[in-house]
């Protein structure tokens, strides 16, 4: 049996994951997702594929990130027709972050033809239209953790927990070979952490002949994921005291969740009272919320108990979910105490800008950054304490608090993925590390090769290894 990888996005880079497993005139994809990064080289990456897409027989998905799934309906554009397996999660998470990725990309193509049409240029496509993700979720296969299931002739694959994000998982391939054992190649996706909550703990790594493993934080110590819920309490029962208004800008997948989660959490517990209201206010979390809320099949032994206790963990007598533009502006005029939790999560786009501009210049009011914040974002300028910030191009004084609750990332750190691998070192022929900047790859594949992995590859975009 002649079988080969070739890797083609997130090699030494940490987003536009597709890996493809070659074996017997088949061929299958692991992920398939956006590369987010300067607009040039992104848009060019992301119109490209490494073979047809016809060709490829069918994608399994780790998780919904978008950029892990984000490039899906640019696929079957271009002529992908086969299933598309990943967990129930997963799928309901992929149409919904599908259907809001083809919206930014329309609305960004459109923004960028008002300037070419004024210069004579000839207008450019967006990346994938809402037409396109249609087509692309109707060939969405939902396939529980742990369920094998064969994903192309000679080829079987197996979903394990990867504790990153709901739904989120491992996969594990093994190519059938006439007479002799399998080849098992693993591939971690992106790979969470112990103790986060509402999801469970990844599982530990299956036995493998090949690893292709993330290395997002290959080199860096992040953290424990330690409970949000106590520095939460404190800074709710600062806001009660002042009369403020809390807000957080909050990614609408995950982080939202847990916030709620933990408030309700909070208000049984009587360590906040129950009168503060608590307002969501983004759609995409709202849609997300009702998601997390079809699936208790991946919560973890806490938030199912809690669900269960409660009837719904994420619906309490003060929390609120806004819908329409009116609700949310109605917001502005009602009174303090409040926490509004709203998108995008590093205060680059959305209604989070309204509540920060109608809010920011108010010392009773509090600004909490529970996210990463990339460089040269409104969020990052809030947390480097700058005096005075630009909102829809007004300068505004900041005279709200803001806070930083850090610790929260869903990514293994430098120890857990040394840790995490370490079980399967003089087992493993080789190991491939992809899904992280160089230098974290490195950090990685050193650590890895101290404890007894002889064979650790970074591999280049577009490289290709026989699996013998
Ligand atoms: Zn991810």
């Amino acid at each position: 049996m002649k079988a080969r990888l070739r890797f083609h996005g997130a090699a030494r880079e940490v987003t536009g994951s597709m890996h493809l497993i070659e074996a017997d005139g088949h061929t299958i994809a692991l992920d398939c997702g956006l590369f987010q990064g300067r607009r040039k080289e992104a848009n060019a990456k992301n119109r490209t594929f490494p073979l047809k897409p016809s060709r490829i027989d069918a994608v399994v998905l780790s998780h919904a990130h978008i950029d892990h799934c984000g490039k899906l309906p640019r696929l079957v554009r271009e002529g992908f027709s086969g299933p598309i397996y990943a967990t129930p999660a997963t799928c309901d998470l992929v149409k919904l972050l599908l259907a809001d990725s083809a919206h930014i990309q329309e609305e960004d193509a459109a923004y960028w033809n008002k300037k070419r049409v004024r210069r004579g240029d000839e207008p450019i496509e967006p990346l994938y239209t809402a037409a396109d993700v249609e087509e692309a979720v109707r060939l969405l296969q939902a396939r529980r953790l742990e369920e094998g299931f064969d994903v192309a002739p000679g080829m079987h694959a197996r979903l394990y927990e990867a504790g990153h994000m709901l739904g989120s998982a491992g996969v594990g391939v093994e190519i059938q070979n006439r007479g002799g054992e399998p080849t098992r190649i693993v591939f971690t996706g992106d790979r969470g952490r112990s103790g986060m909550e509402i999801l469970r703990d990844p599982a530990p790594l299956p036995p493998c002949d090949y690893l292709i493993s993330e290395s997002t934080y290959g080199g860096r110590e992040t953290p424990r994921a330690e409970s949000m819920r106590e520095q939460l309490a404190d800074v709710v029962n600062q806001i009660i005291d002042r009369g403020g208004k809390l807000v957080i800008p909050s990614f609408a997948v995950g982080r939202t969740q847990v916030i709620v989660y933990d408030f309700h959490m909070l208000v049984l517990e009587g360590r906040i009272p129950e009168h503060i209201p608590l307002i969501v206010d983004s759609p995409l979390a709202v849609r997300a919320t009702e998601v997390f809320k079809l699936h208790p099949e991946v919560y973890d032994r806490e938030a199912f108990a809690f669900n269960k206790l409660t009837g719904d963990m994420l619906e309490c007598k003060h929390c609120e979910y806004t819908h329409s533009v009116e609700e949310s502006k109605a917001l502005h005029a009602r009174k303090g105490p409040m926490i509004i939790i709203s998108a995008s999560g590093m205060c680059e786009v959305g209604r989070i800008l309204h509540h920060l501009k109608n809010n920011i210049e108010n010392p009773r009011n509090t600004v909490l950054i529970v996210g990463y914040q990339a460089a040269h974002t409104l969020g990052r300028r809030l947390v480097e304490k700058q005096k005075r910030v630009r909102i829809f191009g007004e300068t505004y004084e900041v005279k709200a608090q803001v806070k930083v609750l850090n610790g929260f990332s869903a990514h293994a750190n430098a120890t857990e993925l040394a840790d995490t691998t370490a079980p399967l070192a003089g087992k493993v022929r080789r190991t491939f590390l992809v899904h992280g900047e160089l230098d974290q790859a490195k950090a990685l594949a050193a650590t890895m090769r101290r404890r007894g992995f002889t064979d650790v590859v970074i591999p280049e975009s577009g490289q290709k290894f026989a699996i013998p």
